[in-house]
């Protein structure tokens, strides 16, 4: 049983206290999101994913205050204060997953990002959802390029960056792959690890992460 709320450090007895809970956006509760891109949309506007290699993104939450910051957090150096309730709410939104597939796959870091971080919130996030669902975490993909944060460039310049950065280290035995991140921003690095399972045998990938941003 918690004693204090996950962000505000307030005292409560559940994971997060109801001040924080308001702000948390599950996007279950978002109308008008696409079913692939996991974007608010309307039906008669292009999908910014329609040529997209991954089947859908089926994401938790919204991507914002203050999840962004307890992810932000998570990554640089409070792992353990941060990692129970990212779980909570990892595996609070995998309840409503619709389809289970054979297996979940994490993006990885580059060897020299996971060597500085220590580990990766995308494997942990597979780890946890592996373990709740009885379904194998394969670590079929490797970073084999490094590139920095993609934050600042155009999308031509990421779509680059981003080309051939994955290699597949074994060929894929599963027709239906989830791939695991902790957060999809533009969904270019999910589509370059999606490509890259694709190409080494997998039918299907659905992209599962946390958080979505927009
Ligand atoms: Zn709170
Ligand atoms: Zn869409």
């Amino acid at each position: 049983m918690a004693l204090y709320c996950g962000f505000c450090l307030s005292p409560c007895i559940n994971p997060l206290c109801l001040a924080c809970e308001a702000l948390l956006i599950p996007l279950i509760k978002v109308p008008y999101l696409c079913n692939q891109c996991a974007l608010p949309h309307y039906d008669h506007e292009p999908c910014p994913a329609r040529f997209s290699a991954y089947h859908r993104i089926l994401a938790g939450y919204r991507y914002c205050f203050p999840l962004n910051k307890l992810l932000v957090q998570y990554k640089h150096g409070k792992r353990l204060q941060t990692e129970a309730l990212l779980r909570f709410l990892w595996l609070r939104h995998l309840s409503h997953i619709p389809s289970i597939p054979q297996a979940l796959v994490p993006v990885p870091l580059h060897p020299k990002r996971f060597r500085r971080r220590g580990f990766n919130q995308a494997e942990r996030l597979a780890r946890f959802a592996a373990e709740a669902l009885g379904i194998p975490q394969l670590h079929l993909l490797k970073k084999v390029r490094h590139t920095a944060s993609q934050q600042q460039h155009t999308r031509e310049e990421r779509m680059r960056n981003l080309l051939h950065s994955f290699q597949c280290t074994a060929p894929v035995k599963f027709q239906h792959i989830a791939l695991v991140d902790d957060v999809v921003t533009t969904g270019s690095t999910a589509n370059e690890a999606a490509q890259t399972l694709i190409a080494s045998g997998a039918q299907k990938v659905e992209v599962w992460a946390l958080a979505r941003a927009f």
